[in-house]
C-alpha cells in the first residue's frame, strides 16, 4: 500500500511538472529600503512593507507561469544600492522593475508614475515603462512617464524602470497601496505587461 501511495506520488509530480510551463524569462523585482531604510513613512505605514507585499504577490502570480520573478530582498533587510545592483546583474535578468511608493508635502498629489533612463538599453527601458504604464489599469491616476538619473537605473544591465506605485501622503492612495485588493490589482497588471513583454 505504500509502495502503491509512493508511485501515485511520483506520478502526480511527474504530471504537475510537465504542465509547469519553463521559465523563459527572468525578471528581477527590486524590492525597494527595507531593514533601518524605512523610505516613505506615514503613521505606522512604510514603503519598505508595501513593496514587499506587492512584489511578494507578483511573486506568487508567476509561480505557473513562464516568467521567473527573482526579489532583491524577501525579508525586511536593508539592501545597500551597491549590492541590489551586483545581485540584480548577476542574475543577467531580461528586465528588472524596482517598486516604491511616493510622498509629497501637498497631500492632495495623487498617482503613480514610472522612471526610466541609463544610457545602454535606454530605448528598451523607455518601452518597458510605457508597456507598464499601459497595462497598469488600476484605480489611481497616471501620472505619466519620466526621465531619472537613479543609481540602479545607470548600473543595471539589463532593460529596466522605477514604479512609484502611488503617494502615503495621499489618504485614497493609502488606503488602495495598504489593501489586499489594490495590491493584488497592482500585481496582477505588473505581471500581465510582463508576460506579454
Ligand atoms: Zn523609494
Amino acid at each position: 500500500m505504500k509502495t502503491l501511495l509512493n508511485l501515485l506520488g511520483v506520478a502526480l509530480l511527474i504530471i504537475t511538472l510537465s504542465f509547469t510551463p519553463s521559465k523563459t524569462k527572468t525578471v528581477v523585482i527590486d524590492v525597494s529600503h527595507g531593514g533601518h531604510d524605512h523610505g516613505q513613512q506615514e503613521h505606522s505605514i512604510t514603503e519598505k512593507d508595501i513593496a514587499l507585499q506587492v512584489a511578494q504577490k507578483l511573486q506568487e502570480l508567476s509561480q505557473n507561469s513562464s516568467v521567473e520573478i527573482i526579489l532583491t530582498r524577501d525579508s525586511d533587510a536593508f539592501v545597500s544600492l551597491k549590492d541590489r545592483s551586483a545581485f540584480i546583474n548577476k542574475q543577467k535578468p531580461h528586465y528588472m522593475l524596482s517598486l516604491h511608493t511616493n510622498g509629497h508635502t501637498d497631500n492632495s498629489v495623487s498617482g503613480y508614475e514610472l522612471f526610466y533612463g541609463g544610457e545602454d538599453y535606454y530605448e528598451a527601458s523607455k518601452k518597458l515603462a510605457s508597456n507598464l504604464s499601459e497595462s497598469l489599469d488600476i484605480d489611481l491616476p497616471s501620472r505619466g512617464i519620466k526621465q531619472a538619473g537613479f543609481y540602479l537605473l545607470k548600473n543595471t544591465t539589463c532593460p529596466s524602470a522605477f514604479l512609484e506605485m502611488g503617494f502615503l501622503s495621499n489618504s485614497q492612495d493609502r488606503d488602495y497601496l495598504t489593501s489586499e485588493s489594490g495590491q493584488m490589482a497592482i500585481a496582477t497588471a505588473i505581471f500581465k505587461s510582463l508576460e506579454q513583454l
